[in-house]
């Protein structure tokens, strides 16, 4: 979300020390509060309740929706940071209680269970529990989401409702039952969290609600550009204010007179900012999709944006490899025009694959740019073509080399966006063609799992620096007490 008023964009590292630095907090907060002695298992039971409470809290902010805090990291990282930070929270959640009965398990199992059992009927533990099986569910809702008989809309209410109250019954347990959060410095931090995460939801969904009511766009024009695909003009009303984007960013929007923000649908602005308005490109691909080509010209239409680091603008390049499949193309064409529209002089590669030739969108307009750019276009498509310009199959590492030839690849940025497993193999095929990978950048439309790139797993060891100073805060915490 972007403030009226400008914030610094923090980098990766910067967001990593902030987050590891944010963590320790509440454990210093707690080493300044007098307690009864405890067992070093329940040191550490207690700094992992904590940490996993202020982290579930986070949880609100590094979602995506606040320019200050992900707005350097595109849409892949935090995706990719979320579901990893859920997995060490998960099981900071789960040893929480289980390390508080274990020095009791090792002198006297039976013990152990019935203390355990206590935990979990005592109804002074209960905001405890309804908080850990809210966390658990949420996981286990969106480990399956796919598999689940419900629309992602309603899975999307149910992560919000689940994650609130995760945070707000946690909160109450540390207040009711916590060795150090009943009372002082750390009971003040704890009701600041849970009044920041009410604050952060009143934001995303009132505030911003709020605002794409105040500054409605509207349906200019609706065009089919290919099968089941669609493009839409959208122009601001007359008191809503043009919005200043990249070209690859991608907006939220909504449309008709409710415009609930919980209802938003991520779009890439396949347009040049040099245009007024916005244009999306749209393909049919479940319940909102479907309906876009029914959407009469003049519907009200809500946009939060831009968001998304998908642009040239943020990673500099003497050339430029552009790769696009499917729909994936839309943010591509965004870049495409916004090139011609500034006359660039850069040489500029662009791939551009499809199953079926029916589904190439604008292709009058691509060929025409061959002769504005430096531009060579290559059209794949893995059904038999029905032009003379139209290469058979997918893209392969020979194809690809064709398509350096001539570039410097340490100068060269590519930038692609497609299917989960196309933006995996091509990634990684850039890389093995001597591409560094800083240089290569993608986006995919879908946050579900899947196959992952060599830049996907060097990143995820990367993000695991931070759950591994995580195990060495506990420790700490509880050798230090
Ligand atoms: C950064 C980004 C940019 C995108 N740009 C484009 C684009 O330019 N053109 C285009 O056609 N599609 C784009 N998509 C995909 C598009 O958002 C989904 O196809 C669309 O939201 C599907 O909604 P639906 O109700 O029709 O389908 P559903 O059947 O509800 O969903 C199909 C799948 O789309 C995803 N999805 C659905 N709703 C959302 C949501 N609100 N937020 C995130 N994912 C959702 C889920 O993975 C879901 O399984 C983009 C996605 C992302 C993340």
């Amino acid at each position: 979300m972007n403030t009226p008023f400008p914030l610094p964009r923090l980098n990766g590292p910067a967001l990593a020390s902030i987050y590891l630095l944010a963590a320790i907090l509440p454990l210093l907060l707690a080493r300044a509060q007098s307690a009864a002695p405890m067992d070093r298992w329940e040191y550490a039971a207690a700094a992992m309740g904590m940490i996993a409470l202020w982290g579930m809290a986070v949880q609100f902010v590094t979602s995506g929706r606040f320019e200050a805090v992900s707005g350097r990291l595109g849409i892949d990282k935090i995706m990719a940071f979320h579901k990893l930070a859920v997995v060490w929270l998960a099981v900071a959640v789960l040893l929480h209680p289980l390390a508080y009965v274990f020095p009791t398990w090792l002198q006297d199992p039976e013990l152990a269970w019935i203390r355990m059992r206590f935990y979990l009927t005592d109804p002074v533990y209960r905001s405890g529990v309804i908080s850990l099986a809210a966390f658990m569910v949420m996981v286990a809702t969106s480990v399956f989401r796919d598999r689940l008989p419900w629309p992602y809309e309603a899975w999307r209410a149910v992560h919000l409702l689940l994650g609130l109250v995760a945070v707000l019954c946690g909160v109450h347990h540390a207040w009711a039952v916590g060795r150090f959060s009943a009372e002082g410095a750390l009971a003040w931090f704890w009701n600041f969290l849970a009044i920041a995460v009410i604050l952060v939801v009143l934001v995303l969904h009132g505030w911003r609600w709020w605002r794409l009511h105040r500054r409605p766009w509207r349906l200019k024009s609706i065009t089919k550009r290919a099968d089941r695909m669609w493009e839409l003009d959208i122009q601001p009303d007359a008191d809503t204010p043009q919005i200043s984007y990249h070209a690859g960013q991608f907006v939220w929007m909504t449309e008709g007179t409710g415009r609930l923000p919980l209802f938003d649908h991520p779009f890439s602005i396949a347009d040049s900012p040099s245009r007024d308005g916005l244009s999306l490109l749209i393909k049919e691909a479940g319940d909102f999709t479907s309906q876009i080509g029914n959407l009469p010209e003049g519907r009200v239409i809500g946009i939060d944006g831009p968001y998304g680091e998908f642009t040239l603008e943020a990673h500099t390049a003497d050339a430029v490899i552009l790769i696009g499949g499917g729909v994936g193309f839309a943010p591509i064409l965004g870049i495409l025009r916004d090139l011609v529209a500034r006359g660039d002089t850069r040489p500029v590669r662009l791939a551009y694959a499809v199953g079926q030739p029916q589904n190439f969108a604008c292709l009058d307009e691509l060929r025409a740019a061959t002769g504005k750019l430096d531009l060579q276009l290559w059209l794949f498509s893995e059904d038999p073509p029905v032009d003379s310009d139209m290469t058979h199959g997918r893209l392969t590492p020979a194809r690809l080399s064709e398509m350096l030839n001539g570039l410097t690849a340490s100068t060269t940025t590519a930038l692609i966006c497609g299917p989960g497993p196309m933006v995996v193999a091509v990634s990684d095929m850039l890389l093995e063609a001597g591409m560094p990978m800083r240089n290569i950048i993608y986006e995919r439309f879908d946050y579900a799992g899947g196959a992952r790139s060599r830049q996907d797993r060097a990143r995820t060891r990367r993000m695991l620096g931070i759950g591994a100073t995580f195990i060495v805060i506990v420790t700490g915490f509880a050798f230090s007490m």
